[in-house]
């Protein structure tokens, strides 16, 4: 088996898993000591590009076309002094700080890179999540899933698929029946998207199902949508929802899943050509057979140093960890699996892992929740503001919507600076006077 950074005599820092928080992460460590030549800073991601997970609803709407927001992980560590490898990690020997990545494989099977091992001496450990389908019978096979880009453009190939199909049967009259599973942020905002895209689509002159005959139905298992939001957020989506035509159903297990149709643990039974799983999270499986301490979701648990419970030389963060840490008022908070929580971690470890490699001890996380936002496509966006001056303060509308992509627009600024994040705003601007509102193909 080849090992790929056997010789390097600077401190190795290897980070798994380039998303919202690795990449960042990658980057700052190394316009900091990688650039300074402290150490050396080697990202390792499945894929070959970065996406940004939170914009999945809007390319599996079409809003959003995935090529334009795409970066190209080479290119970003050629940049800032990082390296770049493209494999998919399989497992660790703690012993000897080695990780192993699997084969690479062409389109037809054949091995373009064998497994191949990695020395670190610090590894870090951002690899995500998944949707979980709780073992649900059909979700499988029956289920579209908003887990990565591939998904997400998916659901949108096969959003268009029905369209061409309604179109050639000439009926002026059909139905498309959508279901969403899971009315947390993603299941909301994918459905004011969708709801959108049907508007969008029969603009375009894709007229056959008109946007009255989408009908899209979100299915949520606790007693309101966007349960882990405050009420008054969830009340005010609800009815924002319930004008765009979206039908809601609360308190309503998902049983079983078939090709057109769902069941509930009620047994009432729905149509649906096109089922969206977009409820519960799990870290992936590989996790859990590392030998270090996971949770039942496979995620792994960490301390406040955001270190491993069981190794002081692998830290874990993101949506793959499980942090609890405690707040002044003495009571514990488990950090939320958010692209908030994942880039205030990367910046914390971003100093902490300087201080490690100095020789000092790691530094202690603490969170800060600035609130949340739901974007509901080009029609509103809602949300609540935490901070010293607005305490608690819900907004909507405009302001919202300006808050929301603010999100985006610092997870770009950590990557590029403040320059280039302001030149790809205006090349965004300038885009929109030129291509179709909707992603037509
Ligand atoms: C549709 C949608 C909308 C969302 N909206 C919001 C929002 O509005 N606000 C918010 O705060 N959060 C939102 N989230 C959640 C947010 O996207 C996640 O919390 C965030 O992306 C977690 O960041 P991460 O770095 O832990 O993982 P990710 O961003 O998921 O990145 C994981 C990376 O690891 C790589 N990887 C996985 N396995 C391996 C492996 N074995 N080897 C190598 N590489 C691997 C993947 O290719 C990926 O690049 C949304 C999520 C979805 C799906």
């Amino acid at each position: 088996m080849n090992n790929v950074n056997k010789n390097d005599h600077l401190h190795r820092i290897v980070i798994v898993g380039g998303g919202a928080g690795g990449l960042e992460l990658a980057t700052m460590l190394g316009q900091s000591i990688g650039k300074q030549k402290k150490a050396s800073i080697t990202l390792v991601d499945a894929q070959r590009t970065h996406f940004w997970k939170p914009l999945l609803h809007e390319v599996a709407a079409g809003s959003l076309n995935a090529f334009e927001d795409e970066l190209c992980y080479l290119a970003q560590a050629k940049w800032n002094h990082f390296h770049f490898l493209l494999g998919r990690m399989t497992n660790l020997d703690k012993d000897n700080k080695t990780i192993e990545l699997a084969p690479i494989c062409d389109d037809y099977g054949n091995e373009v890179v064998s497994r191949r091992q990695l020395e670190y001496d610090t590894l870090v450990l951002s690899v995500g999540s998944t949707a979980n389908d709780f073992n649900t019978p059909g979700a499988p096979e029956n289920c579209l899933f908003l887990d990565n880009r591939e998904q997400a453009e998916r659901i949108h190939t096969t959003l268009l698929n029905h369209y061409l199909h309604a179109q050639a049967s000439g009926s002026a009259q059909s139905e498309l029946n959508i279901a969403i599973i899971g009315a947390g942020a993603t299941g909301v905002e994918l459905s004011a998207e969708l709801h959108n895209a049907a508007i969008e689509l029969a603009h375009y002159g894709l007229d056959a199902i008109s946007p009255q005959n989408v009908k899209i139905t979100l299915i949520e298992g606790a007693p309101r949508i966007l349960p882990v939001l405050p009420e008054r957020i969830s009340n005010s989506v609800h009815k924002q929802l319930e004008k765009m035509g979206v039908t809601i159903m609360t308190g309503q297990l998902v049983s079983e899943i078939h090709q057109n149709s769902l069941v509930t643990l009620s047994k009432t039974t729905l149509k649906s050509d096109l089922s969206i799983w977009a409820a519960g999270i799990k870290a992936p499986g590989f996790l859990g057979k590392l030998g270090l301490e996971t949770n039942r979701i496979n995620q792994l648990v960490v301390r406040p140093t955001l270190q491993t419970t069981q190794d002081d030389h692998i830290y874990a963060f993101g949506d793959c960890s499980s942090c609890t840490i405690t707040l002044k008022n003495g009571s514990a908070l488990t950090i939320p699996p958010r692209a908030q929580a994942a880039h205030q971690q990367a910046s914390l470890l971003a100093k902490s892992l300087k201080r490690v490699v100095a020789g000092n001890d790691p530094m202690n996380f603490t969170y800060k929740d600035y609130g949340s936002l739901i974007s509901l496509s080009r029609f509103s966006a809602v949300g609540n503001l935490m901070g010293a001056v607005t305490g608690d303060m819900m907004v909507e509308g405009a302001l919202a919507k300006l808050f929301y992509i603010s999100l985006y627009r610092m997870h770009q600024m950590t990557l590029f600076g403040k320059v280039r994040t302001g030149a790809l705003m205006l090349k965004d601007a300038l885009g929109k006077t030129t291509r179709p509102h909707l992603k037509l193909h």
